[in-house]
């Protein structure tokens, strides 16, 4: 079996477009242009990168951004006062801190500084506290695991009933991956660092999501023969024969595995561009919520 590639490339433009659409008709009937405004405290250059892609996302869809860049000494008083200006501007409907923050900063206290209404990062404690609970409903869900599940949808339809294994239980994507596949009925097995045997885990998935921040660490005969991988992983390996001198692979051994996998996305151009179309639609949506 050959897998199948999952475009994430093409999943993220597609509705990069439609989000495009519908801001132009918020314009045209008069409604107010979403807004995102972006913190940025220090210069760290992996953040900065990750700052203006978002900036250029925004200005590619007609979506107004603001940018709020803060030097690394930043207090954390300054830093919460700077949030609470943007919480009490209508122009602004969503906001996100970019993290993680400058060592000696509270991260848990400027989140919770975020309005849930303008949370389109989805990180606040409420929304993750929310998106644990039957029957609560999150303002907004985080970027990278909301694409991880628009992709698994648009590549196998219902997630419910399904064996999803996440190797990985960060805040940022092995956590709020596995509550949103518990929320679609799969049947979920979080594994991690102490978790033993984890191939006999990863052979059980029907959908296995690897997000551990290790090249290519899940080998092809972990992966049970049909299984849907979603690799989360983006890992610099050194790569005499390109100018960069390196290249950039997932968690799993890519080559292996879609000789076992029906579906499996690439790195790059899987899940990765669907983190920032999943930013502007939720920052649509703010801004669809907070109209009068
Ligand atoms: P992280 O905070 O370092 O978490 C890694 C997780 O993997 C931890 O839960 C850790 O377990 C687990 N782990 C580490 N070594 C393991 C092992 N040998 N066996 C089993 N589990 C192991 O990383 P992250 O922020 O979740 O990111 C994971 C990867 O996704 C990174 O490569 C990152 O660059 C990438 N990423 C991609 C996107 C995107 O948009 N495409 C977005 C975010 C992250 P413990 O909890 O026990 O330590």
């Amino acid at each position: 079996m050959t897998a199948t590639v999952i475009d994430g490339k093409q999943a993220a433009a597609d509705l990069k477009e439609s989000i495009r659409q519908a801001v132009a008709q918020r314009k045209q009937r008069g409604l107010s242009v979403p807004g995102l405004a972006t913190v940025l405290v220090g210069s760290d250059p992996a953040s900065q990168s990750y700052v203006k892609a978002k900036h250029n996302a925004c200005e590619e869809l007609g979506i107004t951004s603001f940018k709020i860049e803060m030097p690394a000494e930043t207090t954390q008083d300054v830093l919460e006062a700077a949030v609470s200006k943007l919480a009490n501007d209508n122009s602004v409907h969503g906001i996100l801190v970019q993290l993680p923050l400058p060592e000696g900063l509270d991260e848990e206290r400027v989140l919770n500084a975020i309005p849930l209404s303008k949370d389109v990062d989805g990180f606040h404690p409420i929304n993750i506290g929310r998106l644990a609970q039957k029957g609560r409903e999150p303002a907004f869900s985080p970027c990278t695991p909301s694409g991880i599940i628009y992709l698994l949808k648009k590549t196998i339809g219902s997630l419910e009933g399904k064996n999803a294994v996440v190797i990985g239980r960060s805040n940022i994507v092995g956590m709020p991956v596995s509550l949103l596949l518990l929320r679609e009925n799969a049947t979920v097995t979080i594994c991690h660092s102490r978790t033993r045997d984890l191939p006999s885990f990863a052979r059980s998935a029907d959908i296995l999501v690897a997000a551990i921040g290790r090249a290519e660490y899940v080998k092809g005969d972990w992966i049970k023969p049909g299984a849907v991988v979603i690799d989360v992983g983006v890992n610099r390996v050194e790569d005499a024969d390109k100018k960069r001198g390196y290249r950039l692979v997932g968690d799993v051994a890519y080559e292996e595995a879609i000789e076992v996998a029906s579906a499996i996305t690439p790195v790059p151009g899987g899940v990765g561009p669907l983190t920032i179309a999943m930013l502007m639609q939720n920052t649509l949506r703010a801004a669809q919520s907070q109209d009068m």
